[in-house]
């Protein structure tokens, strides 16, 4: 309990007993009144404070304002305890609001709860720990069994497995042995590691997912912003109804004093906190509930999206396949057997293209970054670059048009990589990448939430294109895409969906950024995708497996059902008792409860976001 809550409690304790002194001594007139003014100001002062600021500020129709109007004008009409009461009731209520609402927020910082505390660094012989922020990049730093890995990096020395649980939302660890990239956020589960820094703490993995997640909720939803809009027109509709119903009967009937308190138990009812806090509350639950799952939303329009995705498409390389080549065939021209390989490994050797990492690895030796110059990435086509001074052109069968070399067609299905030089044509290496394990699945599963269409967008070639297709039951798929092509592709069928419904993109990043912001929904591979990606998506998937698509539209439409649910309930609620109330059949005290206890009710749903997505 936070000490504002303490105090709270304490002057709800105070006020009470002074309230049952006041009700039990013997008092008359100005006495008896002054007596339950005392514990009133105990109790109110705070709300009877923020509603005069508020209307000094220009804000008169907010919750304050009713609970000071509805209490001052029971002390009017001279019903002093009942005034008391419900100035008692409503802060006992907000107690109760202000400390669930803390709590689910700890439940959702819990699930956040990555950030590193410290880093430990070899100085002078000794360990030292100091702050991430004070690691710069280059450095070494270790990390013992049961530590955070605290910034991202490469294992020098060392062995041991990483729990990445927080980060991704799998529970199966990872190895991690020399020569691997670790990613801050991890957790080292058994041995000593020693990682050279490649990222500042500000630029590290741990660093940008708090980030994401801190500024999800200012993204607001629509739900959201018709909350604070209804808010807006529906406290002074609310107040100019009471008005009516205090003085109109009054005037037909001369009961002054029965429509006057009626019109007051109408003021109290009417206060819109169990919405006001639940629906904010419910996406905050949602989003925090993905992340767990390693799911980053960056707010909750998305969510509302994601409920409606009709149309999902996808890039291949990456997102549906695992972006890891394997080598099948080397078939070079005559003379060039020795060096295909690696001229085709040095021209990549900047790339961060899963094609290119490929044959780094396949060429397996240590490459000389410094032989390399003018290198050119050409998106959708390949690379070029200067190896030892010489031009090298390496990439599909557009590179070599382009270059303006003749190139020969190969037999078999896979990736043909060319490489020519010099106007030369060296041969090509064929390589052939593996679709992911949960990628039949993560199809299905889509169908099975309702999405009409899967489509695969790609810039291989048509054989490769149709057969992961095909394996994969995609309703759809267009090959030889350059990255503009894809955007095209976008667009066509932006025009083809129905009304409400949605598109999402679903990339890895590699050039894919264009395209993920210009479908309504973008979708990034976390792990492996590029920092750009990262930025340009609305939603990241920290562990590359596209079947975390169709658990993210899950989480999504049960965080929206639970919002519907607390809007249905909370106004339906709200006008029954205000029509009982309106028509004498509800008491001031029954007001007050039924909005506290619709309140509690609506958090006590909103906190069932945190876990949509369980079943
Ligand atoms: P995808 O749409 O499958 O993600 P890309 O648009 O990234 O693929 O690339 C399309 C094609 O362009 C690849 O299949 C490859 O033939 C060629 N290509 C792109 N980048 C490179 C590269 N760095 N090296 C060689 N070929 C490349
Ligand atoms: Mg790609």
């Amino acid at each position: 309990m936070s000490k504002k809550q303490k105090q709270t409690l304490w002057r709800i304790l105070a006020s009470a007993v002074l309230l049952a002194a006041a009700v039990l001594l013997p008092l008359e007139g100005w006495f008896r009144l002054c007596a339950f003014l005392v514990p009133y100001a105990v109790i109110g002062w705070d709300v009877l404070w923020r509603a005069a600021r508020n209307i000094s500020h220009g804000q008169v129709f907010d919750e304050n304002f009713l609970m000071a109007l509805a209490t001052l004008g029971a002390f009017c009409i001279g019903e002093y305890p009942e005034a008391v009461f419900v100035m008692l009731f409503y802060q006992v209520g907000e107690l109760f609001q202000s400390y669930a609402v803390g709590k689910s927020r700890q439940s959702i910082t819990a699930l956040m709860d990555i950030r590193p505390d410290y880093a430990n660094i070899e100085r002078g012989g000794e360990l030292v720990q100091v702050d991430p922020d004070e690691v710069s990049v280059g450095d070494t730093i270790v990390i013992k069994a049961g530590e955070r890995v605290p910034l991202d990096g490469v294992v020098l020395e060392g062995k041991s497995t990483l729990d990445t649980a927080a980060l991704t939302g799998e529970s199966l660890p990872r190895e991690a042995e020399p020569g691997d990239d670790v990613i801050s956020g991890c957790v080292n589960l058994s041995g000593l590691l020693k990682v050279r820094v490649t990222k500042a703490f500000e630029e590290s993995t741990v660093a940008k997912i708090l980030d994401l997640v801190e500024n999800s909720s200012s993204k607001k939803a629509r739900a959201e912003n018709f909350i604070t809009k209804f808010a807006r027109y529906y406290t002074p509709a609310v107040v100019i109804g009471a008005v009516l119903l205090a003085v109109i009967p009054s005037l037909v009937t001369g009961q002054w004093g029965v429509w006057v308190h009626r019109a007051l138990i109408f003021l109290v009812i009417s206060c819109p906190c169990a919405l006001v806090i639940s629906i904010p509350l419910s996406f905050f639950g949602g989003i925090g509930g993905a992340s767990a799952r390693g799911i980053l939303v960056k707010g909750g329009n998305y969510l509302e999206l994601l409920a409606q995705t009709e149309t999902v498409v996808f890039d291949k390389t990456g997102t549906l396949t695992r972006g890891v080549f394997e080598l099948s065939a080397l078939h070079p021209a005559p003379g060039a057997e020795e060096r295909l390989l690696e001229l085709a490994a040095l021209a990549e050797s900047y790339s961060d293209h899963p094609i290119s990492r490929s044959l780094r690895e396949a060429y397996g030796k240590e490459i000389d970054a410094g032989r390399v110059t003018d290198v050119e990435e050409i998106a959708g086509h390949g690379v070029r670059a200067e190896v030892d001074g010489v031009p090298v052109a390496v990439g599909n069968d557009k590179l070599m048009e382009r270059v303006g070399v003749e190139w020969h067609p190969c037999h078999r299905v896979g990736t043909t990589v060319h490489v020519a030089s010099e106007g030369r044509y060296l041969g090509h290496i064929v390589i052939s990448d593996e679709v992911k394990e949960d990628a039949v699945q993560a199809i299905s599963a889509l169908k099975a939430m309702g999405v009409r269409k899967t489509v695969m967008l790609t810039g291989d070639t048509r054989a490769v294109g149709e057969d992961v297709a095909a394996r994969l039951g995609l309703d759809e798929v267009h090959t030889q895409l350059l990255p503009a092509g894809k955007v095209e592709r976008v667009e066509a069928l932006l025009k083809e969906k129905t009304g409400r419904g949605k598109l999402a993109f679903v990339g890895d990043g590699i050039n894919d950024a264009p395209v993920l912001s210009r479908a309504d929904l973008g979708i990034a591979m976390g792990g492996l995708g590029s920092d750009a990606a990262i930025e340009a998506a609305d939603i990241v998937l920290m562990d590359d497996k596209p079947s975390k698509i169709a658990a993210a539209i899950r989480i999504s439409k049960q965080t929206l059902r639970i919002v519907r649910q607390n809007i249905v309930f909370a106004l339906g609620v709200k006008l029954l008792v205000l029509a009982l109330g309106a028509l004498g059949m509800a008491n001031m005290w029954e007001a007050v409860f039924a909005d506290v206890g619709v309140s509690v009710i609506a958090i006590l749903n909103a906190m069932r976001a945190l876990r949509a997505g369980d079943r």
